[in-house]
């Protein structure tokens, strides 16, 4: 591609820390540069989340320049070098050797050539290097590609998707962090490959699609469907059918007009896909499986604006998830009937401001109360605290000691 390999004239302001190490390394006499995403946001003016280092230098060069370091990934030349409570990873130039399975490269290999060394990096735009002294250097045609708003792979991508199948979803992932389109030729091996897409572990899937969905684009989840790979990624508990265009849409919609959180997000695509079992298939963890699956399992709970009713509801789904998660999730669910809705956000603050009581260990009385005015532990003190309890959510002014006493007093 004809583009041009160097941009000295473009300034990136790096952290000192990153500086420092660059410096280190080069006045040692090796090549070191920033690279990959935060090259990447630099140029299109965000500030980076990490920034990562590349070097000629080998793990063992890198350790013995630096006081403090890890041995991150040291197989596959990567060195977290700390400076004060910051770990940056440095890793040597390598190319990735073939992939076995499009999974794991079945050997890297260093090399001394910057050059092999953005060649094995999936995208253009993630395949450049800075320092201050060289400027940018972009082999693959990054700079004009950020122009261009592209995904495109390094070299063919029918060969890059295939070396390692995670690449697809990354190219989506990015396509909505940064508002890029794909590619003709990316889209077209996308589309071609996708099935390769079961190769990838789910946790890497998991991880991807977190990405995608807390983008600031997570309508780009469309073009899961358009790809194939959302098929793909759930063919084992699929009930997809001719109507994915429209589930498409429909889920591009919602994602839309969610609130970027995680639990919020990820019930609202799985009430959207046509498959069974999201959040375990995934290998989520433990919360994800059970706010989620709260959520989901009650999308459809009619919700009373009769303050009794709404408290048996809070009661269900739990007084922090249902303000945190699942109002929200109804508003993204039921766009087209807010005011209920909004009616009921503004009697859930009341009864929260209030402090009623909302679960039994709220009662201003308890067993030993009970065990006082001789009721015996067991199945009738149960029976009776669940009557209190319902007494009192039915009018909040009886949660008081001497009204409860009473109240069990006379319960047969
Ligand atoms: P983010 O902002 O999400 O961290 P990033 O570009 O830094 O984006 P990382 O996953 O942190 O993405 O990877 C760092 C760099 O490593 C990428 O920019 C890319 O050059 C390279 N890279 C990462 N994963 C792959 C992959 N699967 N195949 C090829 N190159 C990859
Ligand atoms: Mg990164």
């Amino acid at each position: 591609m004809a583009s041009k390999k160097y941009h000295n004239n473009l300034i990136i302001n790096m952290p000192s820390d990153v500086k420092y190490i660059i410096n280190t390394l080069i006045s040692h006499g090796y090549e070191a540069y920033s690279v990959g995403g935060c090259v990447r946001d630099s140029i299109l003016g965000k500030t980076p989340k990490d920034w990562d280092i590349t070097t000629s230098a080998t793990p063992t060069e890198i350790k013995s320049l630096f006081s403090r370091t890890i041995d991150t990934g040291i197989k596959h030349g990567t060195v977290t070098v700390m400076i004060k409570n910051t770990g940056y990873e440095v890793t040597t130039y390598r190319i990735d050797g073939t992939y076995r399975d499009g999974r794991h490269p079945a050997q890297v290999t260093f090399t001394d050539s910057l050059r092999e060394d953005l060649r094995r990096r999936d995208f253009t735009i993630n395949a450049m290097a800075y320092n201050d002294i060289t400027g940018i250097v972009d082999c693959f045609g990054g700079m004009i590609d950020l122009k261009l708003k592209v995904i495109r792979c390094v070299g063919n991508p029918l060969e890059r998707f295939s070396e390692d199948a995670l690449r697809m979803l990354r190219a989506v992932r990015f396509s909505a962090s940064l508002d890029f389109s794909l590619e003709t030729s990316t889209m077209e091996a996308i589309i071609s490959l996708a099935p390769s897409i079961s190769k990838v572990s789910r946790e890497r899937i998991q991880a991807e699609l977190e990405k995608l969905l807390m983008s600031h684009l997570p309508q780009r989840a469309a073009l899961l469907y358009d790809t194939g790979l959302m098929q793909m990624i759930f063919k084992e508990n699929s009930f997809f059918s001719h109507t994915l265009s429209s589930e498409a849409s429909l889920l591009s919609a919602a994602l839309m007009r969610s609130p970027r959180e995680h639990y919020i997000r990820w019930a609202v695509f799985a009430s959207y896909v046509s498959a069974n079992n999201i959040f375990k298939s995934l290998k989520f963890d433990n919360a994800t499986v059970k706010i989620c699956g709260n959520l989901i399992k009650h999308k459809s709970l009619p919700l009373p604006l009769k303050e009794p009713e709404l408290k048996r509801c809070i009661v269900r789904i739990g007084r922090d998830i249902f303000g945190k998660y699942y109002l929200p999730y109804r508003k993204v669910l039921e766009y087209e009937n807010l005011k209920h809705l909004e009616a009921i956000s503004s009697m859930y603050n009341d009864i929260v401001q209030r402090g009623d009581c909302l679960s039994i260990k709220e009662l201003k009385i308890n067993g030993s109360d009970l065990a006082a005015i001789g009721i015996e532990p067991g199945r009738k003190m149960g029976d009776i605290l669940n009557y209190l309890f319902d007494s009192v959510l039915d009018d909040h002014t009886k949660n008081n000691r001497e009204t409860l006493i009473e109240l069990a007093k006379n319960y047969t």
